[in-house]
């Protein structure tokens, strides 16, 4: 039955050992999603061998007939999803997405301004471990108090800084983000306005996030998080202009020959996205995530902000003995994986951190409603009351086991 099985049993062994993981563990990271199968077989296509490198029409190797339909599609899709008109589908990963921005619309040395990592932003919104922050001369705004983004101090920041590009969007934040006051932000000191929107791009394509146009003037997506699509990046603005540049930056830019089997893939994850029961899962995604928020909070634990408008939460230790890592261990030990975070008021280091960061978006794929959610939420708050207690984890794991054994989502024994 397998291809791969029989010329590679090594490999093939792990991809089942990963199936099984996926199945049998409940994956609340934040960032992750399982994808479709469809997306995948597209993934898996002959597009892998062709050479395409330009676009559409323009391309610099024969033999492009279909992987220019395929591109155009993808291309046509993404803008009906996300209602604008220019988009580029090649970006090989979010990073190079903004990598590609920056390269875009900066110059060496040019000045940005971006959420800081700590305080739930991204490494690629100027981080100095980044090429973002090496290139680029990089100022940070954060949250408040309250874990929410204090939009008169990012304009106090940004009437100081006088960044030549402002990048909103973030990895780490459970409340709306809004576009419309970054704009008047950027306006007032004469930026480019950057949306980031790779966690919640899902929700945007739902209407269950505010769009970043016609406020932004260039928006970057990956389109493996709550897009549920292939993994890669995506970049889309309505200024024709931007969009030349964004074309040269990516290629010849920063990367060679696009992957047309991943292009292929994102088209096909597109379509998904625009179908009506994508509303759905992006309503049920905000719904579970809510549940998770709620049943926390009840149990008595710090949820950031007090609660979530999106697809995550946050929850922070600094009121409580133990960290962010040994939360995140214990939780892992009991079948559920997320993942360790920093949060606002942060007194550890990044590797140990004070909280952790939960995602309903991988789980509601499965099919998981708020009753499972309310469920899964009491068993976290279990493990955390009681962190130390492994006999309750190695429990709770079997509980787990059973609950996902009845959300089976790749029943192809070849995934
Ligand atoms: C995940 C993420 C990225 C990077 O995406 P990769 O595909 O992992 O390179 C960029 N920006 C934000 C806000 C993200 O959350």
């Amino acid at each position: 039955m397998s291809i791969l099985k029989n010329v590679d049993p090594l490999i093939y062994e792990l991809t089942q050992n990963e199936l099984e993981r996926q199945t049998n563990h409940l994956e609340m990271i934040a960032s992750e999603n399982f994808t479709y199968p469809a997306v995948m077989e597209a993934m898996g296509s002959v597009f892998t061998n062709k050479y395409a490198e330009g676009y559409p029409n323009k391309r610099y190797y024969g033999g492009c007939e279909f992987a220019d339909k395929v591109e155009q599609l993808a291309i046509d899709r993404a803008c009906e999803l996300f209602g604008c008109n220019y988009a580029n589908v090649q970006p090989n990963s979010g990073s190079q997405a903004n990598q590609g921005v920056y390269q875009a619309l900066l110059k060496p040395f040019d000045k940005i301004l971006g959420m800081d990592l700590s305080q739930g932003g991204h490494l690629t919104h100027g981080s100095k471990v980044s090429s973002s922050g090496k290139t680029y001369s990089s100022f940070f705004y954060g949250v408040d108090e309250n874990g929410r983004i204090d939009y008169e101090k990012v304009m106090e920041i940004a009437k100081i800084v006088k960044p030549k590009l402002i990048v909103c969007g973030a990895s780490a934040y459970p409340r709306e983000i809004n576009f419309e006051k970054f704009r008047v932000i950027a306006d007032e000191v004469g930026a480019y306005l950057f949306a980031d929107i790779a966690h919640i791009a899902g929700l945007v394509a739902a209407d269950e996030h505010p769009s970043p146009f016609p406020h932004c003037h260039i928006v970057s997506s990956t389109t493996h998080k709550t897009l549920r699509g292939p993994r890669g990046g995506l970049i889309m603005t309505n200024d024709e202009d931007i969009a030349k540049k964004v074309n040269s930056a990516i290629f010849p830019g920063i990367q060679g020959g696009p992957l047309v089997h991943v292009i292929a893939a994102k088209a096909v994850g597109f379509a998904e996205n625009l179908k009506p029961e994508w509303k759905e899962y992006a309503k049920d995604v905000k719904a579970n995530t809510k549940k998770l928020s709620d049943v926390l909070l009840k149990r008595g634990y710090d949820v950031v902000s007090g609660g979530t408008d999106n697809h995550l939460i946050l929850v922070s230790f600094l009121d409580k003995t133990f960290s962010g890592k040994e939360a995140d261990i214990a939780l892992g030990n009991a079948g559920i994986t997320v993942n360790k975070n920093t949060v606002p008021g942060e007194t550890r280091s990044p590797f140990v951190t004070s909280g952790v960061r939960i995602g309903a978006a991988a789980l509601t794929a499965r099919g998981m409603k708020t009753e499972q959610f309310e469920i899964i939420a009491n068993k976290i708050a279990d493990v955390l009351d009681d962190i130390e207690n492994v006999d309750l984890q190695a429990k709770i794991k079997q509980e787990m086991k059973e609950l996902a054994s009845n959300f089976i989502i790749y029943d192809r024994p070849t995934y």
